[in-house]
């Protein structure tokens, strides 16, 4: 083999399970904390290693040329059932395989697929899906660089797009999908909640809106980035969407030190997406991909505390003299908006640790308070163990012109903070001392 091209032809390489691998003991299903130490990974095959060997290969050595052979029509098509064993490391590898059959678990998905990065997930998603003349229909805000990737990016190649307010309701929803049902739309793509306006998206109404406007092959996918809830907190393929878009740079990898993405899904469409990777091999390296295992073993533990800490700060933050306002989830049921609240009882487990703080004031009362943080590191991102405050209008969002800055209420007085796993009290000490500089 000098060329592996024939092989991006794979449907992919579905593996049979290790042995011993458990997932159920008698009629108890494990959960997903409990697989995260062994499943899908066979010690045996590895000398015994508790944990997996990290595989530095570019290539696999077939044992013989009538199994190379095999491999080859599985991959190719020509027998079903795909490849029966590895290939290439730009297709995948063993540490992949094993990351991404424990990334489906946590939302009982068919496949899972990890990639080097949020964007590069969804860049392959897209490019999966969509050809000149199709129309991209998307929830808004989304992601600046999902935006980027859509409008300047793909627009470039001819591909259009229309998108509804996250919080939109059934009938508005309705509207857009008619609209754009003149045309041949390849994808619906949603972010829940939308950054920083934290409105929720009606995932619900979405498929129920798609299912009424579209029938047969016309069927667009619903596909929708899971990053700032996901898994723990929600999961959006029990609400009718078919594609979970993850960056596993924030909560899953949840230390701060790793760049990598996950697209989840049932078998076809990830045999679709698949096939974009294969060609284009935006995969993760199986360093990352060892480092995700070590993280998701820790996933539920990380992800629980983080939440039970922005519970308790939020609660401080509402009630302190120099706070406008707090936009936290759990706080959506005490509050006007009784959709939002509904949404959240049907779509959501948890209100998650990355919530938008309003400060009475401007940018100097905000960057007096992020100046003053100890504790809290000011940095973009989100869902690493450590507490993270930055400051939208002047960082992440500075350059969304201003009138759209204001629908979005990205004011200079919004603080983002995404809260770790540190000990809760430290972290109301640290925003009380803060709030004194102000
Ligand atoms: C960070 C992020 C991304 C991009 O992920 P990368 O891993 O940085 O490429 C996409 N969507 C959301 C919601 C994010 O927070």
């Amino acid at each position: 083999m000098t060329d592996a091209t024939e092989a991006d032809l794979t449907g992919g390489t579905p593996r049979a399970r290790p042995e011993g691998d458990v997932e159920k003991i008698g009629d108890r299903k494990l959960k997903p904390a409990t697989m995260m130490m062994g499943h899908g990974y066979d010690p045996m095959l590895s000398e015994g290693a508790l944990k997996p060997p990290i595989f530095l290969t570019s290539t696999f050595v077939f044992p013989n040329a009538a199994a190379g052979k095999r491999h080859f029509e599985g991959v190719t098509g020509k027998r079903p059932g795909g490849a029966e064993g590895l290939v290439y490391s730009r297709f995948n590898g063993p540490n992949q395989e094993i990351l991404e059959d424990r990334l489906a678990i946590w939302e009982e998905a068919e496949d899972a697929l990890a990639f080097s990065s949020g964007m590069s997930a969804i860049a392959t998603l897209f490019l999966s899906m969509v050809k000149p003349g199709d129309t991209i229909v998307h929830s808004g805000p989304l992601y600046a660089a999902t935006e980027t990737l859509i409008s300047r990016i793909l627009g470039r190649f001819g591909v259009q797009w229309l998108d509804f307010p996250a919080g939109a309701t059934r009938e508005e929803i309705d509207a857009v999908l008619t609209k754009a049902a003149t045309g041949n739309v390849a994808l619906i793509y949603l972010e829940s909640p939308a950054n920083p306006t934290n409105a929720l998206v009606d995932v619900e109404a979405v498929a129920a809106s798609r299912d009424a406007i579209f029938t047969g092959e016309n069927k667009p996918p619903i596909a929708i980035d899971n990053t700032f809830l996901g898994p723990l907190w929600a999961q959006p393929l029990k609400q009718g969407a078919d594609i979970v878009v993850y960056s596993l740079t924030k909560y899953a990898g949840g230390h701060s030190d790793l760049v990598a993405g996950g697209v989840l899904g049932t078998k076809a469409h990830i045999n679709t997406i698949r096939l974009m990777r294969n060609t284009i091999g935006t995969i993760c390296d199986p360093n990352t991909a060892w480092m995700l295992l070590r993280s998701l073993e820790t996933l539920e533990l990380r992800m629980s505390r983080a939440g039970e800490n922005a519970a308790k700060v939020c609660e401080f933050l509402a009630s302190h003299p120099k706070v406008e306002k707090v936009g936290y989830l759990g706080f959506l049921e005490r509050g006007e908006d009784k959709r939002q609240a509904d949404i959240y009882r049907r779509h959501c487990t948890g209100a998650g640790s990355t919530f938008s703080l309003y400060l009475k004031g401007g940018e100097k009362e905000a960057f007096a308070f992020l100046d003053a943080l100890k504790i809290a590191k000011l940095a973009v991102s989100l869902g690493g163990t450590e507490t993270l405050a930055s400051h939208p209008a002047g960082m992440t969002h500075l350059s969304v012109p201003e009138a759209r800055k204001q629908a979005l209420a990205i004011t200079d007085n919004l603080v983002r903070i995404s809260i770790g796993v540190e000990d809760a009290d430290d972290l109301i000490a640290d925003f009380e001392h803060a709030l004194k500089a102000v």
